[in-house]
């Protein structure tokens, strides 16, 4: 590999996830140095980084009409995660460890030097071009925080989970996010059930003990409470035979239906499939509070109710992460959508310049999905790797004489100059409803077919597993859902 170049331009790329990992796998690494700002612990320390910049801001001044540039990743987790399958980790359908991929996986193949910093960023400044980041991971050295130069800013950080400032979700509920959210579901679960399991538990106890209420009838939620009800019937059965028949699964949905995005047919069939697994679907139905063994919902009608519950997982979607709010305030004229960043069509931060954003960060006409994100990613990409050609042509016109040969190279940069803006390609909606059933809306011959059941689960299984991010990552999917069919799932409390 290339060294870390002080001469290039340099750009900071935050977070791991859809869409960051996206851009980081097509970026030429010959034209720029790239650093990945992953996540939330920073553990290494660079300080001949800080020299480098410098340096580098020193060599920019003499080379402004030639600036060729190079990369860095801060993110505070130090892999790519497919989330996807993240609900099938939640019960041990799937290993979490088989659904991430460290980033330095593609990092190592870059042909030049990829500084990775396991940091949270913290602040952008937009005009000074710096970032300020942190470890804040348990074990931190004698430098925490550090302030990073940047040419280039990529902000790729996605979305926290929206509790719309409801009282006690923060304190009480789990959320659907991240591996951590995963096994944290998994251990309460699991302590949820052997608490019911324990000696003269009252009958009204084992029942709120048993009784998993899921918030949210989005995709999140809806995947959730079918591997749920799977775990139930392939496993606890067998293990718990004198408590599972009284574990119940309530699904609480704000508004008319669950699933929205997709086809009436398939919510229909969605809500039938449900039924008949005995998953209780309540909509029109708003969680107010949240309280240590109850929830307070306020019905249709307006009337209020508290549903005592076991385990309650919150899935009600996004909202915008703080450092990213405090970035829109700094920009007060051109950031004024609440729901994200604002960008143009070429996915440049209004209001600011050489800063980008892609995926959940953003506010545009798109869903937030991982399909988004990674067509933002490779799109942006590929607009880098032109730049950066055409900023080499430049180069050489400037020492070109007069003549045809000149005027090809001129005809070449316009070219290169007239950047498309990003188009999506929506290759359809896919989700799991259990018992191994899926439901897909695709895009075919300029229409949309709709499809449920189990055919449906066969292409959402071969979809996802053609999608994984590695070999690897394929392979240990693959052989966690034959481990499962042929040993069941692991029921120990970790
Ligand atoms: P993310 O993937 O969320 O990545 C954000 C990155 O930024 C992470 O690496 C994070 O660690 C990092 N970060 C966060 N804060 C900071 C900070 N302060 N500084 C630096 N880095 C930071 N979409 C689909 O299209 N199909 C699906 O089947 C699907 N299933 C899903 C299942 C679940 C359970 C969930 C939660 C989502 C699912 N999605 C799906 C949605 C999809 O995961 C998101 O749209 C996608 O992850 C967005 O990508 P992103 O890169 O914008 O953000
Ligand atoms: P979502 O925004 O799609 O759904 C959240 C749901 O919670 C909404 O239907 C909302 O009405 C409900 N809600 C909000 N507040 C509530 C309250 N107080 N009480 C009761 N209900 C309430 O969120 P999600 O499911 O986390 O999905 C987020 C994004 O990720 C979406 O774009 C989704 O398409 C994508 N995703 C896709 C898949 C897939 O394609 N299989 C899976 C998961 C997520």
């Amino acid at each position: 590999q290339a060294a870390f170049d002080p001469e290039k331009k340099t750009i900071v790329i935050l977070g791991s996830g859809w869409a960051s990992t996206a851009f980081l796998k097509d970026i030429d690494t010959v034209n720029y140095n790239v650093v990945c700002i992953r996540g939330s612990h920073f553990r290494c320390q660079h300080k001949d980084y800080a020299q480098s910049r410098a340096k580098s801001r020193r060599t920019f001044c003499f080379t402004l009409t030639f600036p060729i540039p190079s990369q860095v990743i801060v993110s505070p987790r130090n892999y790519f995660l497919f989330t996807p399958l993240l609900p099938s980790t939640t019960v041990g359908t799937v290993d979490f460890r088989s659904i991430i991929e460290p980033i330095r996986y593609i990092t190592r193949h870059k042909s030049r030097e990829v500084k990775v910093y396991e940091a949270e960023c913290s602040d952008i400044d937009p005009v000074k071009k710096t970032i300020v980041i942190n470890d804040n991971s348990e074990i931190k050295g004698s430098v925490a925080q550090q302030s990073l130069p940047y040419d280039y800013l990529i902000i790729g950080t996605g979305c926290q989970n929206a509790t719309f400032g409801i009282k006690g979700v923060e304190e009480y509920a789990c959320f659907l996010k991240e591996v951590w959210d995963a096994q944290k579901i998994r251990t309460r679960l699991m302590d949820c059930i052997e608490t019911a399991a324990f000696a003269g538990q009252p009958e009204e106890e084992i029942e709120r003990l048993l009784h998993m209420v899921v918030v949210g009838g989005g995709p999140t939620g809806v995947e959730y409470a079918a591997e749920l009800h799977d775990f139930l019937k392939d496993d606890l059965v067998d293990w718990y035979p004198d408590i599972a028949g009284k574990v119940n699964i309530t699904l609480v949905e704000a508004l008319q239906t669950v699933l929205p995005v997709f086809s009436k047919q398939l919510i229909e069939y969605t809500e039938t499939t449900f039924k008949e697994q005995n998953i209780k679907i309540l909509t029109k139905t708003m969680v107010k509070e949240v309280r240590q063994k109850e929830i307070l919902v306020k019905d249709a009608d307006g009337s209020e109710r508290t549903i005592p519950y076991g385990l309650l997982v919150w899935a009600t979607g996004n909202t915008t992460r703080p450092f990213i709010r405090s970035l829109m305030e700094k920009l007060p004229e051109s950031q004024t959508v609440r729901r994200g960043l604002a960008v143009d069509e070429l996915l440049r931060l209004q209001g600011a310049e050489d800063i980008w954003a892609l995926g959940d960060v953003t506010a545009t006409k798109y869903a937030p999905t991982a399909q988004v994100a990674s067509q933002q990613g490779k799109y942006l990409a590929r607009m880098f790797n032109l730049m950066a050609i055409k900023d080499k042509l430049e180069a050489q016109v400037v020492a070109m004489s007069e003549g045809p040969e000149k005027d090809k190279q001129i005809r070449k940069i316009n070219r290169l100059k007239d950047i498309k803006p990003f188009h999506y390609s929506h290759q359809g909606s896919l989700a799991y409803i259990g018992s191994e059933k899926a439901i897909a809306d695709l895009p075919l011959f300029h229409g949309n077919i709709s499809a449920g059941g189990v055919a449906t689960y066969v292409f959402w299984r071969s979809a996802y597993l053609s999608n994984l991010f590695s070999i690897r990552n394929r392979t240990l999917v693959a052989m966690d859902w034959i481990k499962k069919n042929v040993f069941g799932r692991d029921i120990s409390r970790e």
